[in-house]
């Protein structure tokens, strides 16, 4: 399945890399016992990491279990979904459906993703998404705003 998510690998390593100062400093601080203060560091970093995942995610299955089953199925993970920025640059769009907007809608100009033979409706301005063109209601009939994407 195409997903245009930050790879999980590439939030945590952003997340041990700013912590990074930290432990350096600490280690220089306590240089006798860098060989141990380093690596305790570190791993107190990614254990605090995966247990912040791990009572993330179960908080969601346990008090919203269809949410849960709805992020899976869209690719998705509530923790680092949920991630802000600098850690996780993706946008609301790209976190909740998991792809990038592929075309501007031409009635409001947001940046929308639509699928090929797959109706679509705006949600600002109501514009369709149909037969691969853009279409308008007018009120009494419907007309093409934009052939193709
Ligand atoms: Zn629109």
């Amino acid at each position: 399945m195409t997903n245009d998510r930050t790879p999980h690998w590439l939030v945590q390593l952003r997340f041990i890399l700013l912590c990074s100062p930290v432990g350096i400093v600490l280690a220089l601080i306590l240089a006798p016992w860098a060989i141990f203060v380093l690596p305790a560091f570190f791993g107190t970093l990614f254990v605090f990491w995966q247990a912040s995942r791990l009572f993330t995610n179960g908080f969601v299955k346990l008090f919203d279990p269809e949410g849960h089953e709805a992020i899976r199925r869209s690719g998705g993970d509530p923790f680092y979904d949920s991630i802000g920025v600098p850690l996780n640059n993706d946008s609301e769009q790209v976190r909740v459906t998991g792809r990038k907007p592929n075309t501007n809608c031409p009635g409001c100009h947001q940046p929308v993703l639509v699928k090929a033979n797959k109706p679509f409706r705006c949600p600002q301005c109501d514009a369709h998404w149909h037969e691969n063109n853009w279409w308008r209601w007018t009120g009494s009939k419907w007309i093409v705003l934009k052939m193709g994407r």
